[in-house]
């Protein structure tokens, strides 16, 4: 046989968690057909000498259903080893959605999500109404592959209208509901999102429909898949422990889990500075989920949660009633508000002193003044407001304010609420049963970028810090995301599997630090990001980055329980 690839001499960490060896991959019409030593001819060598060979990384928690649909081979996942994404998290997605919905269906994703809504409106092109037909927009048209969910509040939105956002769900809804998700799945989603975080919401403050499903209707939604067993379910309710606390959230995941037969993965074990012990809480129940047979899994995040803001555009007060009131005020007022002394009393003691539990750590001394945007304060870059405080001769919050009026609330900062203590990140990363990757790939796209998971994972935590052993690393990062979301043909290097392949020097492989670009529909801004390392990324079987750099393949494929077949036939 010839054959279309071969990569030899390579160090194969298949995916499963075994130890890595030296050997080839043979590659044809888009599967691995041979492990090993290759002897046979081949169209194309690739040598990998003192390279690692891996399964493709699958990023579970994207947001890219819209960028997809312009962005064919989802930058910057692709220059990160990942091969296949997953959109429609957190409830949200493009599809099922009647003309008359655009408008709503495009608004849930504008705050929760932080994407411009002018950049959506220019990038969507609505070719669809059901779920299948959006598949059917992508497929062929796809550089990595794409597996989606099906989010709750599109669903719902489909079978409510506008009383979605205001109210739950007769029994004769959930029944339609169930229905449009059964469809979904057999035409190729790989499940269910859903989405009870108090702070999401439109722009306007309305929640967004998910919010408003009861216990009840969720548990219904699981069990439709639990009918036709096929998907998965996917969770975030949030992790304030304001309105319902973490370890509430965590029992009604087990009891999703239990109920519908289904995996649940659920959202999220972290590092939290206002309560430092809970992940360890937490993941002592996620193992008692586990071990009773529920399939309850955890997912964690491998970076810091570096959230930019300015005084002109924050999301990170937004569980603080006065700053985020200030926050949705006209820029002009908001500037005439920040001066008064009494409302400052209000807001010292909402982010300093008071004790409830809030997303902002309260930690000023973490708060970093990142850019400034007059050359006199440029001297006071990379220091925390507490320092600038010091140095200013002022109480923490008027030299914060004062410092950003000055500049007309341009000033540029960066804190992180979550992760920030390592010591506890690593070992939650390093739990066995814990999906790492929480990229938000696609989302919060002036805020951060979180498409390194992977390269960070195998680069700072594995080689620098010596967490856990790469062949673990590669394993979290492929074959425990296929088994779980039922991606039967994925994350493994093995005779017969698709042959999305990774290519990485294990000495340098690293996320780089994001960098802002005008590359969005109508020219918006986002963060992009760049690895060193990562010498190539191949889907099914054909490379579509190399170094960096876009081959110009469209390789890409729909993923998914019909793979399309069962929807093409019916089509
Ligand atoms: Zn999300």
């Amino acid at each position: 046989m010839t054959y279309d690839l071969v990569i030899k001499g390579g160090r194969l960490y298949d995916g499963s968690g075994l130890p890595s060896y030296l050997g080839d991959v043979a590659v044809k019409d888009g599967h691995i057909v041979d492990t090993g030593r290759i002897n046979g001819e081949a169209k194309r060598v690739i040598k990998a000498d003192g390279l690692a060979v891996a399964p493709g990384f699958i990023d579970f928690h994207t947001h890219l259903d819209a960028q997809l649909l312009w962005d064919p081979i989802a930058t910057s996942s692709c220059f990160h080893g990942v091969t296949s994404v997953i959109p429609g998290n957190c409830a949200l997605a493009l599809a099922p959605c009647r003309e008359k919905d655009r408008e709503s269906i495009l608004g849930s994703f504008e705050r929760v999500e932080a994407m411009p809504l002018s950049a959506l409106r220019a990038g969507v092109d609505w070719e669809w109404t059901t779920f299948p037909e959006y598949l059917n927009r992508l497929r062929g048209r796809l550089g990595v592959n794409v597996a989606s969910l099906m989010g709750h509040v599109a669903i719902r939105q489909f079978v409510m209208g506008d009383a979605a956002s205001e109210r739950a769900a007769t029994p004769a809804e959930i029944e339609k509901m169930k229905i449009v998700l059964q469809e979904g799945v057999k035409a190729g989603a790989i499940g269910f999102s859903t989405n009870q975080n108090p702070v999401h919401m439109y722009a306007d403050g309305r929640p967004i429909p998910s919010r408003l499903a009861t216990n009840e209707e969720i548990i219904e939604l699981a069990c439709a898949l639990g009918e036709i067993n096929k998907g998965a379910v996917q969770i975030s309710r949030g992790s304030l422990g304001v309105s319902v606390p973490m370890v509430e959230s965590v029992n009604l995941f087990d009891e999703i889990a239990t109920k519908s037969g289904r995996p649940v993965i659920w959202q999220s074990i972290a590092h939290r500075w206002d309560r430092p012990n809970e992940w360890r809480e937490l993941l002592d129940l996620a193992a008692k989920s586990l071990a009773k047979g529920a399939q309850s899994y955890p997912l964690c995040n491998a970076r810091l949660f570096n959230n930019r803001f300015t005084m002109n555009n924050a999301q990170v007060f937004d569980d603080l009633p006065t700053w985020k009131q200030i926050l949705f005020l006209p820029t002009e007022e908001r500037k005439k508000v920040l001066r008064e002394p009494e409302l400052r009393k209000k807001l010292r003691y909402e982010a300093v002193e008071e004790k409830k539990s809030s997303r902002f750590s309260r930690r000023w001394d973490l708060v970093y003044m990142i850019k400034a945007a007059t050359a006199a304060n440029k001297k006071l870059e990379k220091k925390s407001v507490v320092e600038i405080a010091q140095i200013r001769g002022q109480d923490i919050i008027d030299a914060f304010l004062d410092l950003s009026l000055e500049e007309g609330l341009e000033t540029q900062f960066q804190t992180s609420s979550t992760n920030g203590d390592e010591q506890a990140v690593a070992e939650i990363i390093r739990s066995p049963f814990t999906l790492v990757g929480q990229s938000d790939a696609g989302a919060h796209l002036i805020y951060d970028a979180g498409y390194g998971y992977a390269t960070r994972l195998l680069g700072y935590w594995i080689r620098e810090r010596n967490v856990m052993s790469l062949e673990e690393g590669v394993r979290k990062l492929t074959f425990m995301v296929a088994s779980i979301f039922g991606l039967h043909d994925r994350g493994l290097l093995r005779r017969g599997m698709a042959a999305d392949i990774v290519v990485f020097d294990p000495t340098t492989i690293r996320e780089c630090d994001p960098e802002m670009v005008s590359d969005l529909p109508g020219g918006e801004k986002r963060l992009i990001q760049k690895a060193t390392g990562v010498e190539m990324t191949i889907v099914n079987g054909e490379v579509l980055v190399v170094q960096g750099e876009h081959t110009g393949a469209l390789p890409g494929t729909v993923l998914g329980n019909g793979n399309g077949a069962a929807f093409q036939a019916a089509a």
